[in-house]
């Protein structure tokens, strides 16, 4: 691991890729700064050393080419400012030869940041020549953005090839890429896996390339009515997948010839429409009637799913077993988060991911007792799939 504990950065001019895509209110207002905090401990290690740090980020997807007020960075630099407590050094310019003046101008703790990375049209290409003019800004390039690892840009990936003995992961990038290889190499037995969401096609191969790995598979969620359709039951007006019933079977069939537990939910919570406060009908058994749609986990399933888990010694967790947004119909996903976390307290360990399953486990109140939360949704589900990033690559290599 190429991390940055045991390097001194002192006097280096440092460029810090991190993933600042936060979520901002109409008034700028950062509503959830999740994504910040967990960039500050490299940027404080960084700043204490000595170095002067040069921040390069993406927010939201610049389709025009050049500066767009609407997506700037300047509410999140000025947010930085007031948690870090010193001063951003902030230039809506995108002119090299500016930006590089003030890039030189930087003094050692000094700190700036560049405008929206994604106003350079060039940098989702990957494009080397922009590569080449980030890179000249610094002597040292530290990758932190694993919510960005899985694409090939300039900031992400292209530039790393300027610093062939000077380029490392983030401390945040360092816990992401820990955490999952231990999950994916070495993982103590019995290995859980639970699997949701609203839909199958989104999560085949992140199944298939579980298989070979866990004990258990347990699915929940929109996706188990492909399942179920597939297994010839009524499912109502619930969310399925008609061109994926085989692909169903076929994973249904792979999990029993590796020997995998595979654990589908044997009842239901369903409403009359998709909405909180539509009316619930309990169905006692996968047999939902023609008016109804699948919202949520029943009783029996939670004891199920949970007699599981306790069980387990290793546990991962992406996508919601229901409609957990609706309050009426987050009991499902609660009490997975709460069987997680008392499989935790028996010394499992546990990892979420995905943003739906991060949002929901944060509102569940049990997120302190996941021994890992990973901050990239795309990025970790490739990483379950077993595709190489190329933000992990990029350093390595
Ligand atoms: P993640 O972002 O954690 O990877 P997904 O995006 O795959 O998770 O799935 C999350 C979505 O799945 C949520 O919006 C949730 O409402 C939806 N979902 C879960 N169960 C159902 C269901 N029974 N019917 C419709 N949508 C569902
Ligand atoms: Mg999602």
């Amino acid at each position: 691991m190429k991390g940055i504990r045991e390097v001194n950065f002192t006097g280096k001019k440092v460029l810090v890729r991190v993933d600042f895509n936060v979520p901002m209110d109409e008034n700028k207002n950062v509503t959830d700064d999740t994504r910040i905090q967990e960039a500050l401990p490299t940027i404080k290690k960084l700043l204490s050393d000595g170095a002067s740090v040069i921040l390069m980020a993406h927010f939201g997807r610049p389709k025009k080419g050049g500066f767009e007020a609407e997506l700037s960075l300047q509410p999140v630099a000025e947010y930085l400012s007031k948690i870090l407590g010193q001063n951003v050094v902030f230039t809506q310019s995108l002119d090299f030869t500016e930006i590089k003046a003030l890039a030189d101008g930087l003094k050692q703790g000094e700190i700036m940041m560049l405008e929206n990375i994604r106003f350079y049209p060039e940098e989702t290409k990957g494009d080397v020549q922009l590569a080449e003019k980030l890179a000249a800004l610094g002597d040292c390039y530290v990758n932190d953005a694993f919510g960005a690892a899985h694409r090939e840009h300039s900031s992400t990936a292209t530039i790393a090839r300027f610093f062939p003995q000077s380029k490392y992961f983030g401390l945040l990038m360092e816990h992401e890429i820990v955490n999952l290889k231990k999950l994916m190499t070495s993982p103590t037995k019995p290995f859980t896996a639970i699997i949701g969401g609203s839909k199958i096609s989104s999560k085949i191969d992140v199944i298939k390339n579980l298989l070979p790995l866990v004990d258990n598979l347990i699915i929940g969620g929109g996706m188990s009515y492909t399942f179920a359709k597939a297994n010839g039951k009524s499912i109502g007006k619930s969310i399925c997948e008609d061109d994926k019933l085989q692909v169903a079977l076929d994973l249904q069939e792979e999990a029993k010839k590796q020997g995998v537990n595979l654990y589908l939910p044997v009842d239901i919570l369903a409403g009359d429409a998709f909405s909180n406060d539509c009316n619930i009908k309990y169905c006692p058994e996968v047999n939902i009637p023609d008016e109804l749609e699948g919202m949520d986990a029943g009783e029996k399933t939670r004891e199920l799913f949970g007699k599981v888990i306790l069980e387990s010694k290793t546990i991962l967790w992406n996508g919601p077993v229901g409609v957990f947004e609706f309050e009426n119909f987050a009991g499902g996903t609660n009490s997975i988060a709460k069987y997680i976390a008392e499989a935790t307290d028996k010394g499992a360990f546990a990892a979420v991911g995905g943003g739906d399953s991060v949002s929901a486990i944060k509102k569940s109140g049990f997120a302190d007792k996941i021994s890992y939360i990973s901050t990239g949704g795309g990025a970790m589900l490739e990483y379950l799939e077993g595709k190489v990033l190329p933000g992990i690559k990029a350093i390595l290599d």
